[in-house]
């Protein structure tokens, strides 16, 4: 449906044309996200506060105009990319950090406030607040609770569902839903907190967040671990966890990754391993020296180098290194394919086995890195999508890649969602019954199909 909100203006007033912009290279800027697809909205509206954001729904409902909520575009699946004429429904003037109420741990926030800026926040009164997508700096926790976005240290402390105790959600309808709230154990009705997140913006728009928090550990130690092999690599991460030891992260490398980041910006790493590991623990003082310890020890019966360490600024760097893999690997090729694929953790060397396969009989080059303490790996088929012939090769692994992913028990998405660029497998892992009852569950919420409509189903 062609939608012209000006046009429409003498029927229905628009309600926020103060916050509301149809300058095209404003539109363009906000048409994309980290999938790199682009969409071609009609509006921009920026709300700061619920109410407005309350008004604009209820107005696209009554135009049956598609509206899609939106943080920062970090997502990796197109989740935030509208659907042709819709309200890109922007959430990044919404960036208080409303309460931290320490006797409770609970801290309440607005969607658009930046992860990386909570975390700041919580750290300088001794607080913590665990779950770190990479792209903490600049996602917000409202595009974290639509994403169920987890990170490295989801391996001990969960992903952001694990955290979010309750929710303020805008309807389809412009009604105003309160989820759960502050407390940490409630049972009241169906769980629609559980629900709501993870949801991918698609049954309505959160408007406001309580999050639970933690005490900031007292110490927290970093090791590097490198490998001539892959398999001793992966052979580390059953060593360690089957000796009971939950470290805070336990991250993987592979080696056209560790190449990928010192090319981009010389971090240090042995640009000749393998592999590497990248592990932190934490915890009282006593307690992360002893796990650290431990860990040294299984890293170097399994052929790894190991190093800690020394201080803060050594931290950080190792960390820079990690958080530049994904723009580093732009250098190798123009287009990368994303996927977040987890298997049960004792099968990454079977999956990363399987990996190797399919970049062999696509002759597609893939590189591989993520949370190996959840089995969660990121896989990167690395293409141009101008060279058409390579692209389809491309697209076939990815099909490959899913199949044998399931094969070996896994999911197809740990923490990115389907959004545009997964709906067309979404049937492989689940059952024609699972997506109908999701399909109802949607018609319940938005019986006219506005709230970003096209994503997470296929023909839906
Ligand atoms: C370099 C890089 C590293 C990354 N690393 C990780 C990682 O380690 N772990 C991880 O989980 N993800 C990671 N991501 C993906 C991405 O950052 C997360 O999915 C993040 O949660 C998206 O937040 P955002 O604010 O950018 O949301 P957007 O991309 O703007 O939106 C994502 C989805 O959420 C919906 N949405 C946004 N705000 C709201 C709201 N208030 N109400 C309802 N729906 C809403 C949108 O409609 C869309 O469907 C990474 C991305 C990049 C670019």
């Amino acid at each position: 449906m062609a939608f012209n909100i000006f046009k429409k203006k003498e029927e229905s007033a628009f309600p926020l044309p103060e916050r509301t912009s149809t300058d095209k290279e404003e539109l363009f800027c906000y048409g994309f996200d980290a999938s790199s697809l682009q969409g071609e909205p009609s509006a921009l509206v920026k709300p700061v506060n619920t109410d407005e954001v309350s008004q604009v729904v209820a107005f696209a409902n009554k135009q049956r105009t598609p509206i899609v909520p939106r943080g920062a575009g970090t997502g990796m699946t197109g989740g935030a990319v509208p659907v042709k004429d819709a309200i890109i429904l922007s959430l990044d003037g919404m960036n208080r950090i409303l309460e931290i109420d320490e006797k409770n741990m609970i801290a309440v926030v607005e969607p658009g406030v930046i992860n990386g800026h909570l975390q700041e926040k919580l750290e300088e009164r001794g607080l913590f607040y665990p779950p770190d997508p990479a792209s903490m700096s600049f996602c917000t926790l409202g595009g974290n609770v639509a994403e169920n976005a987890g990170g490295p240290r989801a391996v001990k402390y969960g992903v952001t569902r694990d955290y979010v105790l309750g929710l303020e959600v805008v309807l389809p309808d412009g009604r105003v839903m309160m989820t759960g709230g502050k407390t940490y154990k409630n049972v009241v009705g169906y769980d629609l907190t559980r629900l709501i997140v993870g949801s991918e913006g698609t049954l309505g728009v959160v408007t406001k967040i309580f999050l639970k928090i933690l005490p900031l550990p007292e110490e927290t130690m970093t090791l590097l671990c490198t490998y001539s092999h892959l398999n001793d690599a992966a052979m580390t991460v059953n060593g360690i966890t089957s000796a009971g030891i939950i470290p805070r992260t336990l991250e993987f490398m592979d080696h056209e990754s560790i190449l990928a980041v010192e090319n981009y910006k010389s971090y240090g790493l042995p640009a000749d391993a393998e592999a590497l590991l990248l592990i932190e623990v934490d915890g009282s003082h006593n307690a992360a020296l002893e796990d650290t310890g431990k860990i040294a020890s299984i890293c170097n019966a399994l052929n790894g180098s190991v190093s800690i360490a020394e201080d803060m600024f050594a931290k950080q760097r190792i960390w820079e290194a990690r958080r530049a893999i994904s723009p580093a690997l732009y250098r190798i090729k123009p287009t990368k394919i994303n996927e977040d694929i987890v298997v049960p953790r004792g099968k990454i060397p079977e999956m990363l086995n399987e990996l190797k396969g399919i970049s062999e009989k696509y002759n597609v080059k893939i590189v591989n890195f993520g949370h190996a303490g959840d089995g969660n790996i990121h896989v990167n088929i690395m293409t141009d999508k101008h060279d058409k012939e390579e692209y389809d090769r491309a697209g076939k692994a990815v099909e490959d890649i899913f199949k044998a992913t399931i094969k070996l028990n896994g999911t197809i998405s740990g923490e990115h969602g389907i959004g545009l660029t997964k709906k067309q497998y979404i049937g492989m892992e689940l059952s024609a019954t699972t997506i109908e009852v999701m399909k109802a569950v949607k018609k319940a919420f938005d019986p006219n199909g506005i709230m970003n409509p096209g994503k997470m189903f296929p023909n839906f």
